[in-house]
């Protein structure tokens, strides 16, 4: 079993090797590469102690020092490096108490979540695989290393890693993580919302997004219902905020609640609301065509894609109008007019009538663009 290892990490496993410590990659990248698909980021584990690895290496950053992690800029990426730990008592369901370090690096697999995770590599050692990792990853299933209702029980963010896994890899839960996963799920309340959120992305981007109904059925995460079919979101462009707009949409009985309770950023509220506000606008004509340009600029063609992957339309030719709109900077916007506020108030008119003036022309040039000359528009108030 070859992995091949980049340069900048062979040279970091090389120097730590080279020290006279152990040194592997370690956890999603080795999966990846297992299952031939391109690894995120390089994680390494190491016997060497985070002064030690910051000793090795030109520029480092003690990002997480506490845990054992020292990033080592190699070649301008950044590249984590942990030495092997224990992890002591969990009292929150979320991290441990205390993290004690090791130089035993079974110990160190043994606190991974799943088995797939829990597999390292060297071109010296081959692959280490205390928990027959490679045999899950072959039968595609997903099993936590030891115990999946202590493991679940310890840190519950570990369930939301199971079904975004299940989703992106297009994995299965072996039975007894699913079992211990959804009994353990009202310890989801622990989990900051913005740890949710961050999953909850990954699983709406994943390949099998259905693969977490068994989670929402379980109630714990508020507006969300579990009996709408998500199974077609992979259908849409590869974009993440379309792709997680339209798990939420679909599943939410109460969206901007939803939003809120996750902390969504203001940008991907407004973007939800403007997107779910015009789920049934009709988009026939040239005009109101340009009238949802005018609130959703080129998410217009995200709002094309929602259409016919979720109610069958065909936007081919809505999305040739939309381009052909922009392109030929057909006006379709207040700030497109030949005339603005300052003209407007020049004439007296004040606050809120200003913006009802520019509302107005706005309309009959999306009717007849040729109205769009300064002095027609000033005839025309
Ligand atoms: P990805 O980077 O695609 O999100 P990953 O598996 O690499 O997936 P990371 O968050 O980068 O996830 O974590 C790296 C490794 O650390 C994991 O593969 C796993 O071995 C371990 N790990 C991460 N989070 C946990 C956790 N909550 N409990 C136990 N082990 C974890
Ligand atoms: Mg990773």
């Amino acid at each position: 079993m070859r992995i091949a290892v980049p340069g900048n990490v062979k040279f970091v496993l090389d120097t730590l090797c080279g020290a006279g410590f152990e040194a592997y990659i370690v956890g999603g990248c080795v999966r990846d590469c297992l299952l031939g698909l391109p690894a995120g980021d390089y994680d390494v584990c190491t016997s060497a102690q985070p002064d030690e690895v910051i000793r090795l290496f030109k520029k480092t950053a003690a990002t997480g020092i506490k845990h054992g992690t020292v990033t080592v800029i190699e070649d301008s990426t950044p590249i984590e490096v942990t030495t092997f730990r224990t992890d002591g008592d969990y009292s929150d369901s979320r991290r441990p108490d205390t993290v004690e370090f090791t130089n035993n690096l079974k110990a160190d697999l043994s606190r991974r979540d799943f088995t797939v995770n829990a597999m390292c590599y060297s071109e010296s050692a081959g692959l280490i695989d205390y928990f027959d990792g490679l045999g899950d990853l072959k039968k595609k299933t997903l099993r936590t290393v030891g115990d999946a209702d202590r493991r679940f029980g310890e840190d519950a963010l570990r369930i939301l890693r199971l079904f975004r896994f299940c989703s992106t890899l297009d994995f299965t839960a072996e039975s007894h993580t699913f079992d211990a996963a959804v009994k353990n799920a009202y310890l989801l309340k622990r989990i900051s919302a913005e740890r949710i959120e961050k999953e909850l992305r990954k699983t709406a981007c994943g390949k099998n997004p259905s693969a977490i109904l068994p989670l929402i059925d379980s109630g714990i995460l508020p507006t969300l219902s579990a009996n709408r079919d998500i199974s077609k979101i992979p259908l849409l462009p590869e974009k993440e905020n379309l792709r997680f707009f339209a798990f939420l949409y679909l599943q939410s009985d109460d969206l901007p609640k939803l939003l809120d309770y996750l902390r969504c950023s203001n940008a991907f509220k407004k973007y939800a609301a403007d997107l779910s506000s015009n789920m049934n606008t009709k988009a026939e004509s040239r005009e109101d065509i340009k009238r949802l340009l005018s609130t959703l600029e080129e998410n217009v063609f995200d709002l094309f894609a929602l259409k016919t992957v979720f109610s069958g339309e065909n936007t081919a030719n809505a999305a040739a109008t939309a381009k052909e709109i922009t392109e030929s900077k057909e006006p379709y916007k207040i700030s497109q007019l030949a005339i603005n506020g300052k003209d407007i108030a020049a004439r007296g008119y004040k606050g809120a009538q200003i913006s009802k003036v520019l509302c107005g022309l706005l309309e009959r040039v999306i009717a007849e663009p040729e109205l769009n000359k300064k002095e027609t528009l000033e005839n025309l108030i």
